[in-house]
């Protein structure tokens, strides 16, 4: 198959990503290399290379700050976002604050100090996840064109920056689609549908770094979100760091001494932490064990269900917010839903999963893989893009925007232009007239968020229109417009009606965006970084070749020794016959052959 043709989706997680190839009518999830369907979203540097996925997470303890992971938090935010602070305080790895409020990652990479924006490392995991399915449709394939999945909830910022890393990634995105809705299309395809048959479904996705839900109502090729609500900043990385508070304060209260500055101590406790939650997920109680932890001090507790509950009883309140505004978005009552579905690795925490469940007062669907059903259904999107699915299970797709869109006006007001829960693509405009005489340019902060101030909504940038035509005020009409595309991205645009023109639109400062430059500078670079990559993969196997040879010729040379100093003493024998001395020889003979071929 030639790789032009082949469909691939990718769900480009918080902690774990996975992939999906489209192939004889049907979804394969493929594995990496290590066997295992899903891969860490994991990227480290040492002094000799770049490792991603498996490779980057086996060797976090000993290489803890150049190895990221995470970058999902990071993507579109800027550095002073004070989630990005919170966060920073459970990372082994370096941030620092770059050009225009961004967040850069500082490494050390070949023995140099290195700098990566999120963008570019999770543009590597892409890559990992891209050229795991080349390995799997065939050796030489070159896979061009994905569909990528985002958490609904994500903002137009984050929407922005993670099509920049698919495009430093050398990938095309043919669609970017909504995680929840990529899960309802597995459900979708998973179940048999009667005749006319609607199902109203509610998927609850809680992975590592996000939670989303969805409302979608499904038939036979039709699938309709009707409204979305979310966090997009939290998730299981957070129960697991409030895990780690709890034991930095044990720690503190036997010991007297705070861990918490020491990146390593922090990164071991976490990892224990991590591993600890999931014990509890199935069993009542587990222990962390952790020698010398901090100045050789060694750390022995435990903590049951109970315990991390109460830890984490906020979140968890919080874990169930967006369903209320979800269903009331939609003007449904949870009577009305017909299936309950999980996604994401958080939704196995029986808490989480038994407020679902209690809200609904339903068991919640059983046959979606909650690890696989967002590739599964990204997957199907991208043959669907490429003209390659079955008639019968063609289905389209109609999807809403997650947070409100505008502008500020006078007062301060948010002026709304498109509302949440709009269903996208979707094209909406507001004139606005000049407030003064002969007024020359306008600004505008463009906002997004739900509050009625716009300072309370975050800002996206600003739009600047300059060379307005001359009049007194109010004579000048300015036409802003709003569009979101079918991947979620709102572009903005200005135009004087007087004049008719169009000129001087930029959106300003906005986190989530690099220019055309900068991406093809990134792409260079991440070729740049594959060759030396390639260089150093091709020295060592040189290294293992030679190694072999060495083997394999000191093994001949020993062979060799033990037929030389076996004929020495079989002369010895001085009874012998020409035949069997002619004999002998040709022995020894075809030995020093056989020792000679490498
Ligand atoms: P993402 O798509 O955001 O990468 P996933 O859906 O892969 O997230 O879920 C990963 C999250 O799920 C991690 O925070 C991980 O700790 C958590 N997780 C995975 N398995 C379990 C489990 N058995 N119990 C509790 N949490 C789990
Ligand atoms: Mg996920």
């Amino acid at each position: 198959m030639a790789g032009a043709t082949v469909a691939i989706g990718i769900d480009l997680g918080t902690t774990y990503s996975c992939v999906g190839v489209w192939r004889n009518g049907r979804v394969e999830i493929v594995a990496n290399d290590q066997g295992n369907r899903t891969t860490p979203s994991y990227v480290a540097f040492t002094k000799d290379e770049k490792l991603v996925g498996e490779g980057a997470n086996n060797q976090l303890a000993s290489n803890a700050s150049n190895t990221i992971f995470d970058v999902k938090r990071l993507i579109g935010r800027r550095f002073s976002d004070s989630s990005v602070k919170r966060d920073a305080k459970y990372w082994p790895f370096v941030l620092i604050k770059g050009r225009d409020d961004r967040p850069r990652i500082k490494v050390s990479y070949h023995g140099r100090e290195k700098q990566f924006s999120p963008e570019e490392i999770s543009a590597m995991v892409l890559v990992k996840m891209k050229e795991t399915a080349e390995i799997f449709v065939g050796p030489g394939t070159t896979i061009k064109n994905a569909v990528i999945t985002v958490p609904a909830y994500f903002n137009n910022s984050q929407r922005k920056a993670t099509k920049d890393a698919a495009a430093i990634a050398g990938l095309k995105v043919m669609r970017m689609i909504n995680e929840p809705t990529a899960a309802a299309i597995a459900y979708s395809l998973e179940r048999k549908w009667r005749d006319g048959e609607e199902s109203v479904l509610l998927v609850y996705d809680l992975g590592g770094g996000t939670l989303d839900v969805s409302l979608v109502v499904v038939k036979k090729g039709l699938l309709q979100v009707k409204a979305t609500a979310g966090d997009n900043h939290l998730g299981g990385e957070d129960f697991t760091n409030n895990m780690v508070d709890h034991f930095v304060k044990e720690f503190e209260k036997r010991n007297h001494k705070d861990i918490s500055g020491d990146k390593r101590a922090v990164r071991r406790l976490r990892n224990s932490c991590e591993k600890a939650k999931r014990m509890l997920s199935s069993n009542a109680q587990t222990v962390v064990d952790i020698d010398a932890l901090f100045e050789g001090i060694d750390f022995h507790s435990s903590i049951n269900r109970a315990l991390f509950e109460q830890l984490n009883v906020d979140l968890f309140r919080k874990c169930m917010e967006p369903i209320e505004t979800c269903l009331q978005d939609a003007k449904m009552d949870r009577k009305k839903v017909d299936e309950v579905v999980l996604v994401g690795g958080s939704t196995r925490i029986p808490r989480v999963h038994r407020l679902v469940q209690d809200f609904f007062g339903k068991e919640p669907c059983k046959s979606i893989n909650a690890d696989e059903a967002v590739a599964y259904g990204a997957t199907v999107q991208a043959a669907n893009l490429m003209g390659q699915i079955n008639h019968d299970l063609l289905m389209q797709l109609i999807d809403v925007t997650p947070l409100s869109q505008g502008l500020e006006i006078e007062g301060g007001l948010m002026s709304v232009l498109i509302r949440r829960n709009t269903t996208i693509p979707i094209t909406k405009e507001k004139t606005f007239v000049t407030t003064v005489d002969y007024q020359t340019v306008m600004t505008f902060g463009v906002y997004e968020g739900e509050r009625a101030m716009a300072v309370d909504n975050s800002l996206r940038g600003s739009l600047s229109l300059s060379g307005l035509t001359l009049a007194p005020k109010g004579v000048t009409v300015i036409n802003v417009r709003f569009e979101i595309d079918e991947d979620g991205i709102l572009h903005v645009s200005a135009e004087d009606k007087v004049s008719a023109q169009k000129e001087n639109i930029t959106i300003m400062n906005d986190p989530g965006r690099f220019s055309i430059e900068e991406i093809k500078g990134m792409v260079e670079e991440a070729k740049k970084y594959k060759a030396v990559d390639l260089e150093h993969k091709k020295k060592v196997q040189a290294r293992n070749d030679i190694d072999n040879f060495l083997y394999t010729m000191r093994n001949n040379i020993k062979k060799l020794q033990d037929a030389v100093d076996g004929t020495t003493m079989w002369l010895e024998n001085n009874e012998l016959n020409m035949a069997q001395i002619n004999a002998k020889k040709k022995q020894l003979e075809s030995i020093i052959r056989q020792t000679s071929k490498p």
